[in-house]
């Protein structure tokens, strides 16, 4: 077992978590609230919800996590499934287009044409981040399966975004993720991210090169699939330090959570487990009565096991 790859693994999903809960409290809000506010936010504080709790991000990822680990291969209709189970918990912090999918699900609409309804109806205001958040268990899986990781990212995506940019977005961050889960530094992981993908939507490859020069002010936090994506790459590439990128990326503003929960994954895999700050992999909850950092690394553990058999 390469113990430093394991941990790689583990701080990816754990990232996530605590990602989430860090940016929780100040989902939505402008940078300068957030400046007025707290100053510089460095730690879970309460919110829409008790301190260290996690949202939608990382009860998602957790489903494709749980999923792949008892199938051992990434299955859309098992994925489905575990995502509608989630949505009958009446879950906090849903996504309106996951929400208008998941309602359509529920009365009993196979996935796929409630997805195509749902693209119809909100075209072409349909690429949020919602499939992003969560696609980072498929890197995990398929780091060894290049094909299998494009495809998969995509599919995994097309459980509730169907546009053509959030299955392109998935399928890049899971090229870089997959990389550096294997090891690779940052320049070697984004060359290889940008041929894998070099015929996708040129709008994901201008981001791509933008954000290796934007400034911190410049950065954009929207819950647009293309801004996260951007904040996410831009946090991993700029900074070497977990708990850093974190802070500046949830102070940023924004749609917090959901950006923090995407850079999480890629700094924790960058820099391992033991990169996160003990508080915070304490502190991140699920309800009442569950560390979720166990349960991540639980999963991710199992991730490492599957990927390595290939
Ligand atoms: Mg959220």
């Amino acid at each position: 077992m390469d113990v430093e790859r394991l941990k790689r693994f583990q701080g990816c999903l754990v990232g996530v978590a605590v990602g989430d809960a860090l940016g929780m409290p100040v989902e939505g809000k402008l940078r300068g609230h957030i400046r007025g506010q707290y100053g510089v936010l460095r730690e879970m504080v309460d919110g829409y919800r008790p301190a260290g709790n996690i949202t939608d991000d990382t009860m998602q990822t957790l489903c494709l996590a749980e999923s792949i680990a008892e199938v051992g291969e990434f299955n859309p209709d098992d994925a489905a499934k575990r995502l509608l189970e989630w949505y009958r918990t009446d879950p906090f912090g849903i996504g309106n287009h996951t929400m208008q999918v998941m309602v359509r699900v529920n009365k009993g609409m196979d996935w796929r044409n409630a997805v195509k309804e749902v693209e119809r109806v909100n075209a072409p205001w349909t690429a949020g981040n919602g499939s992003l958040m969560r696609c980072s268990p498929i890197a995990l899986r398929y780091c060894r399966d290049i094909s299998k990781l494009l495809e998969s990212s995509r599919e995994s995506s097309l459980l509730t975004h169907a546009n053509p940019l959030c299955q392109d977005s998935c399928a890049f961050f899971n090229a870089v993720l997959s990389r550096v889960l294997l090891g690779w530094d940052k320049k070697d992981a984004l060359s290889f991210a940008m041929e894998l993908l070099a015929h996708s939507s040129h709008e994901i490859l201008d981001r791509v090169q933008d954000m290796l020069h934007k400034s911190e002010e410049e950065v954009s936090t929207s819950g647009f699939v293309l801004d996260t994506l951007e904040c996410a790459l831009w946090a991993w590439w700029h900074h070497d330090d977990f708990e850093e990128a974190l802070v500046t990326v949830v102070n940023l503003g924004g749609d917090t959570d959901t950006n923090a929960a995407v850079t999480g994954a890629l700094l924790g895999a960058q820099y391992g487990l033991e990169s996160i700050p003990q508080s915070w992999r304490e502190k991140v909850r699920w309800r009442d009565d569950c560390t979720v950092s166990d349960k991540c690394i639980a999963l991710a553990t199992r991730l490492y096991e599957l990927a390595e058999e290939d």
